[in-house]
């Protein structure tokens, strides 16, 4: 392999990983708001959840002082049932008694409901909480990596931007003109190597002769398919 190929080989390389870093560059920062949205998610769903717990609780407590108004008003009721005057008196006052009965029976019932309620989310709450925590901390962990990664990405740019800017001044210009073109072009890979019989970026056959002579000058070719520089690797010629 000529001298050449092996310094735009490692243009390559090096444009490769530059590509890699600018585009994580865009990448990381989103990556970052998005696990901060979901480290506020969390946040909220801490607090709904001991929002759920105060609000039972309330409940609870309202229901209690219902039932002890109820039972109140039923004493009152029982107490006016001996000086009522009439059957008719008697009647509706033993049906109010019944209604209230019922009524008492159906907050306690409530009553019941909303403390088994409050203990439930009461038992639940640490394990929960505790869930919610360690997730918070793992995604807080991961945007510190992000950000470390982040700052690595500039001191790794700037040494691969020197890296490239040796190589690019080893390269003829008329082939450095053409390499840009086709990054532009195609993006990726623009020197790719023979494969077997075929093109290693569009897969395409190659004429036997052109791989012929491509090992036999060790120097770049053209895919006339896909408009990529060929070359054959170093293992190949020697084999
Ligand atoms: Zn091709």
């Amino acid at each position: 392999m000529k001298p050449e190929v092996q310094t735009i080989l490692e243009l390559q390389e090096f444009d490769l990983k530059i590509d890699w870093i600018q585009k994580r560059k865009v990448e990381i920062p989103q990556e970052i708001q998005e696990i901060k949205r979901e480290i506020e998610d969390l946040l909220n769903q801490r607090v709904t959840l001991r929002e759920a717990l105060k609000k039972k609780e309330l409940e609870a407590a309202k229901l209690e002082t219902d039932l002890e108004v109820a039972e109140e008003t039923l004493r009152k009721f029982r107490i006016q049932l001996n000086e009522v005057k009439t059957n008719e008196e008697y009647r509706k006052a033993l049906e109010q008694i019944h209604h209230q009965e019922q009524r008492i029976q159906e907050i306690e019932e409530r009553a019941y409901q909303a403390l088994e309620e409050v203990e439930r989310l009461k038992h639940e709450l640490p394990q929960k909480e505790r869930e919610i925590d360690e997730a918070i901390e793992h995604l807080k962990f991961r945007v510190k990596e992000l950000e470390e990664e982040f700052q690595q990405l500039g001191d790794e740019y700037l040494q691969y931007a020197s890296q490239r800017e040796a190589r690019r001044k080893r390269i003829p210009e008329r082939i450095l003109m053409k390499y840009q073109k086709l990054r532009e072009l195609r993006g990726g890979r623009v020197i790719v190597p023979v494969m077997g019989q075929v093109c290693g970026g569009c897969q395409a056959e190659l004429p036997p002769q052109q791989i012929l002579d491509l090992k036999t000058s060790g120097d770049l070719g053209v895919c006339e398919i896909c408009g990529r520089f060929l070359y054959v690797p170093e293992e190949v010629l020697h084999s």
